[in-house]
């Protein structure tokens, strides 16, 4: 964690309360926000080679003096749990089971656990960013969805959303989809974590649309709660590749296992 952002610490404490409820250890390094790039690569070069540390996240945003890609890319690729280094984002691009970023694996869990059924369905996913909208694009084209992404640029985003089977708000703007924006009988995904009037919100309008769709994720206590199981579950899988050195056949096994396991608790794969 570089520097202080109230979003930031509100996040490091539900996943520092929740990975020990799991007998997790976890540790968060803060760093000033003034340090140069050089010393925050040479932090994370010496978890990369720690062998006691298994899964290494930095807390995005980064004061904008650094390079937020070259830090990313600085994380050995089995140690992070983000998704977000190139080997990473290359495996789940091409729909290989991999380390995936959190919030979208919360988000097909989210879908999976409550079984609804993805195949030609058509999902919108408002949000085109690399932690939520697009490994969240991939993971559904995966389930053979048919996949529109809109984003602050798309015109008459209404016209979009109102086509939507599923629809995955991640903008980070309260309440964008509003009740005239979604058909009757849609299933919604709210990513979004927004403060109205001092309460925690999503970017949809929950109350309005409530009774509209067929499920609806609240905020809080949907996407976030998924997001950070799943970040559990990335850890877990990061810190097994780790342990089998170069078995690739092993390697590709828990691969599977454990990203068809975190989402679908009852699959028995190994
Ligand atoms: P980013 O700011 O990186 O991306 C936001 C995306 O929304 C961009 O693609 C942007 O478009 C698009 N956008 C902005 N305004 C509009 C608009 N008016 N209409 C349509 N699209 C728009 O945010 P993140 O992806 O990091 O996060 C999104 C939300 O999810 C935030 O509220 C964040 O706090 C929350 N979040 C929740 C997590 C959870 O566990 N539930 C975890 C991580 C994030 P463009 O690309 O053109 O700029």
């Amino acid at each position: 964690m570089v520097g202080k952002n109230p979003a930031s610490e509100s996040y490091l404490r539900i996943k520092s309360r929740y990975f020990s409820t799991l007998c997790l250890d976890s540790e968060v390094i803060r760093l000033p926000k003034n340090i140069n790039e050089c010393d925050l690569l040479n932090t994370i070069n010496s978890l990369n080679t720690n062998s006691n540390v298994d899964g290494i996240l930095v807390q995005l945003p980064l004061p904008g003096h650094i390079d937020a890609d070259k830090v990313i890319e600085s994380i050995s690729v089995e140690k992070d749990v983000e998704g977000l280094s190139p080997g990473n984002v290359h495996a789940w691009a091409k729909a290989i089971p991999n380390l995936v970023p959190a919030t979208a694996l919360g988000v097909l869990a989210l879908l999976k656990y409550y079984r609804i059924s993805l195949e030609g369905k058509h999902a919108v996913i408002v949000g085109r960013s690399m932690i939520v909208g697009k490994p969240v694009l991939h993971l559904l084209l995966k389930e053979n969805c048919t996949v529109t992404i809109c984003h602050s640029r798309t015109k008459q985003l209404e016209r979009h959303t109102r086509q939507a089977d599923i629809l995955i708000a991640a903008v980070g703007e309260a309440h964008l989809i509003k009740a005239d924006m979604v058909k009757k009988g849609a299933i919604i995904v709210d990513v979004g974590v927004n403060f109205l009037d001092g309460k925690l919100v999503g970017d949809v309008d929950f109350k309005a649309l409530k009774s509209k769709t067929s499920y609806i994720s609240p905020v809080p206590g949907g996407s976030g709660p998924a997001t950070v199981s799943m970040l559990a579950g990335n850890l877990l899988l990061a810190a097994e590749l780790q342990k089998t050195g170069d078995n690739k056949k092993q390697k590709e096994c828990l691969r599977h296992y454990y990203t068809n396991y975190a989402i679908v608790p009852d699959t028995n794969y190994c």
